[in-house]
């Protein structure tokens, strides 16, 4: 029972961490946008309020130290935590590189070879080491599939070793 308590607590904070998709924006607490900064840290105030009740009714179950059992809980939750993300970590993630588009470098925009449109400076653009590159969104759908570079087939799993 306690035990999907802190499950259901690491769930959430999962849920936060891939809604940002970068984790080093919630370690800085740098926020472009202060609406996103306050949703944020109103999501934490929670998870903090929901750890504290959990470690609370631990601590009068057993008549220990309120601080000792919210250490542990916090610990217990953050391990919980590690191991949904990492289930969460596509394997594309680490077979590609983030590339920006220079538009004023290139004469004409690159085309991304599996939706042939245009990648743009502002797209999210994903090269393998075969030096194709994609928009993020559609490699990432293709690696689902087929772990092959959809233009030459090179297979990145293979180089890894
Ligand atoms: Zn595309
Ligand atoms: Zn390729």
């Amino acid at each position: 029972m306690e035990e999907q308590q802190e499950f259901k607590i690491a769930t959430i904070l999962a849920e936060i961490l891939d809604g940002n998709n970068d984790c080093s924006t919630i370690l800085d607490a740098e926020f472009e946008e202060e609406e996103e900064y306050q949703q944020t840290s109103s999501a934490y105030a929670k998870i903090n309020a929901m750890m504290a009740n959990l470690a609370m009714s631990r601590a009068q179950e057993t008549g220990r130290d309120f601080k000792t059992v919210l250490e542990e809980t916090q610990l217990k939750i953050h391990l919980k935590l590690g191991e949904i993300m990492a289930k969460t970590i596509h394997p594309g993630l680490q077979v590609l590189t983030k590339i920006v588009v220079d538009e004023e470098e290139e004469e004409e925009e690159p085309i991304c070879g599996i939706c042939q449109d245009e990648m743009k400076a502002e797209d999210d653009v994903r090269a393998m080491a075969c030096k194709h590159a994609f928009h993020g969104q559609c490699i990432f759908k293709w690696l689902d599939k087929k772990m092959v570079c959809p233009l030459c087939r090179f297979c990145p799993m293979q180089t890894q070793e």
